[in-house]
């Protein structure tokens, strides 16, 4: 059976424009559309909840606040290090991202907000957290996810988009 409408376990094929306070933040065209599975978290809750029951052909232009995106600022999300714990530290520059490595080996990614007497504060917000963001979307393509992008939670058919380090 061939699918009709956006719905859970369908992959979407999209092309887009995200504006975040008045400049282009991202953007997917038709040579090299976004892919995603819904139902699956690969795209912001607000954006997802905007695409249910969309067809091919259908332009959704959605404005989704932080809350329905990548969440509220929190001036929490901070941490200083040491140049030392930073590898490459030397060449650091503001705004610059780092991965930082917790005790349980996690990575981290921060900006680099600070750079100050050998100590770097690093920004663990989302880059575009506290932000409105605004959706400009054309439904391309539907098609039923397969039983293992369900598995994985993301669609498979576009390489390098999502990875499969969980294999
Ligand atoms: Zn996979």
């Amino acid at each position: 059976m061939s699918v009709e409408t956006i719905a859970d376990g369908v992959v979407v094929s999209m092309t887009y424009q995200l504006m975040v306070d008045g400049e282009e933040a991202g953007r997917a065209g038709e040579d090299e559309p976004l892919e995603y599975l819904h139902g699956a978290d690969n795209i912001v809750p607000g954006l997802e909840a905007a695409l249910v029951g969309k067809k091919v052909g259908d332009r959704v232009q959605v404005i989704v606040p932080p809350e329905e995106a990548y969440g509220e600022y929190d001036d929490e999300e901070m941490d200083e290090f040491s140049m030392e714990e930073i590898p490459g530290s030397e060449n650091l520059e503001l705004g610059m991202i780092v991965e930082v490595e917790d005790d349980d080996g996690y990575i981290y990614e921060g900006t680099v907000v600070e750079i100050e007497d050998g100590t770097i504060l690093v920004d663990f917000n989302h880059p575009l957290a506290g932000k409105t963001l605004n959706f400009d979307v054309t439904v391309i393509g539907l098609r039923e996810a397969d039983a293992e992008e369900l598995e994985h939670g993301h669609p498979h058919s576009l390489a390098g988009m999502f990875e499969d380090d969980e294999e």
